[in-house]
């Protein structure tokens, strides 16, 4: 498969796309980036690595980062998590609250912020030392350790997150978060304000596309099957409101973040990461997802 010729063609077919969408602008950082920025990497498990564009600006990774709280938590709970959370497709917008209401405080899934909230909750539980395991791990994944939170981009998420603390507050007052909520509020903000480049979001997500090494990562420890199922949580979980559009048009587990990043996996083959800040109504990159749509089509080649 001639994967560079393949981001070649998709570079030049996306560039229709390139003024469409928005950056997320309720995060006043994220409004501070360069919006015309795009780049693709894609790592094989047969070693060989595929760039184009900015690959090697760093991004926020925001919910993204979901997919890897998970990971920490399945390793250290195994099925006790689905007592607290679901895994369920929401239907819904990544920080609706309705749903939470109507359902007591058990979130749809791990990929919502209502989960990740729960999730945020259950590592400060299990973990020493939460805020380093976590990025001990993220660095052990991508094999990079300068990898940082940025506090200045979690403490501008906190300014403005009121709706995240009405989501802890309501699953606080059901019960579902035992720690403090300022406390799960600050982990959790730290852990989308990490910034990734693109060479290290693929390798980071390679793992997940390996079925035939352990995946053992900073303590983090996963049996092949539980990797199947954080993958099927992708898959029909890992794009809000719009996991449906995405398995019709990619056919690969992914995750995006609102700070215009997409990883995705390929079980077996590859991991892919690609980043472009603006951002279509549902909160997903626009030339992200036409890239990997692309991506699937070009190579005949996705899970279905
Ligand atoms: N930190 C963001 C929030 O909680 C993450 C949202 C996202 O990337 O989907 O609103």
């Amino acid at each position: 498969m001639d994967y560079n010729q393949i981001l070649q063609e998709i570079y030049e077919e996306i560039q229709p796309y390139a003024s469409m969408g928005a950056p997320a602008s309720y995060i006043p950082e994220l409004q501070k980036v360069n919006p015309d920025h795009y780049g693709i990497c894609l790592h094989t498990l047969k070693g060989k690595e595929y760039a184009m564009g900015d690959c090697d600006e760093r991004f926020s990774i925001q919910s993204i980062s979901k997919v890897l709280v998970l990971a920490m938590g399945f390793s250290r709970l195994g099925n006790q998590l689905w007592k607290r959370i679901g895994v369920e497709p929401s239907g819904n917008a990544f920080n609706s609250i309705f749903q939470l209401e109507m359902e007591k405080g058990i979130p749809r899934n791990p990929l919502i912020n209502a989960g990740a909230l729960v999730m945020t909750d259950i590592l400060i539980s299990t973990l020493s030392h939460p805020e380093e395991e976590y990025l001990t791990f993220v660095r052990e994944l991508c094999g990079c350790d300068d990898i940082q939170y940025n506090e200045h981009m979690a403490t501008s998420e906190r300014e403005t997150g009121f709706l995240n603390a009405a989501i802890v507050n309501m699953l606080k007052y059901h019960g579902n978060i035992k720690n403090d909520v300022e406390e799960v509020l600050r982990f959790y903000f730290l852990q989308c304000s990490i910034g990734m480049n693109c060479r290290e979001l693929s390798r980071a997500f390679l793992p997940f596309a390996d079925h035939t090494h352990p995946f053992s990562f900073g303590g983090t420890t996963l049996t092949t099957s539980q990797v199947k199922r954080i993958n099927a949580i992708m898959q029909t979980c890992g794009f809000y409101d719009e996991a449906g559009e995405f398995s019709y048009l990619v056919g690969l587990p992914g995750k995006s973040g609102v700070g215009g990043g997409i990883a995705a996996v390929c079980p077996r083959k590859y991991a892919v990461a690609v980043w472009s800040p603006r951002l279509n109504a549902k909160g997903n990159s626009v030339m992200g997802m036409k890239a990997l749509e692309l991506l699937t089509t070009k190579t005949a080649i996705s899970i279905f």
